[in-house]
């Protein structure tokens, strides 16, 4: 009998349930297998924390939702940027996920609110108008009156031709449409800035 043969008792362990554990970690976001392994294995090794961690897993899947009404993660649905009276709901700022609030937030300069787009339009990768949720935008901007929409998307070929798409959405409505200014970030340096931001920077510059 060559090593080979030897019946395999539970994949790399001797246990299925630490090989299960290392596939569901491994299913993270920029965990390969090797980093999986090693998590894994502090985990089990740990005493206590990973109770700890465990149960704070499943109250965060129980209690975390998305806001039916603007798309933001939270505990209160409709969340608490949508039921605020201190906010201006004339205001409304189109994001692509939930964490690009975060930064307007944390900065408190914006007080209209949000609304969250869950992707960008990306043809080449198939994902359509019909995959976003622009019927449940028109229907937000008719329900509560919109006076200015503020197109807050990345500065990619994907976050263009979202917001191209938006532009056309608006058209006939009587609203004002902008868009985040894209430059030279606060503290960077003109000779490193790439040729596209730079030359974004200038087409955008401001009269002084
Ligand atoms: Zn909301």
């Amino acid at each position: 009998m060559s090593p080979g043969d030897f019946p395999n008792d539970g994949g790399e362990f001797q246990s299925p349930a630490l090989e299960d554990l290392v596939r569901s970690l491994g299913r993270l976001p920029g965990l390969g297998r090797k980093s999986a392994t090693r998590i894994a294995l502090h985990l089990v090794d740990a005493t206590g924390g990973a109770h700890d961690l465990a149960a704070a897993i499943e109250t965060a899947i129980q209690q975390v939702r998305h806001c039916s009404n603007c798309g933001a993660i939270t505990e209160a649905d409709p969340c608490r940027i949508c039921t605020s009276t201190r906010r201006d709901s004339a205001l409304l700022c189109i994001v692509s996920s939930p964490v690009d609030i975060l930064p307007f937030e944390k900065g408190g300069f914006f007080r209209g609110r949000y609304f969250v787009l869950g992707r960008l339009l990306s043809p080449l990768d198939g994902v359509r108008a019909r995959d976003l949720p622009f019927d449940r935008l028109i229907q937000r901007m008719e329900e509560d009156p919109v006076r200015e929409v503020i197109i807050a998307l990345d500065a990619s070929v994907e976050g263009e031709t979202t917001a191209l798409y938006i532009q056309q959405l608006c058209e006939d409505r009587d609203l004002e449409l902008s868009r985040l200014a894209t430059g030279i970030p606060v503290g960077g340096s003109l000779a490193y800035t790439d040729e596209v931001t730079l030359q974004r920077a200038y087409q955008f510059r401001r009269a002084f």
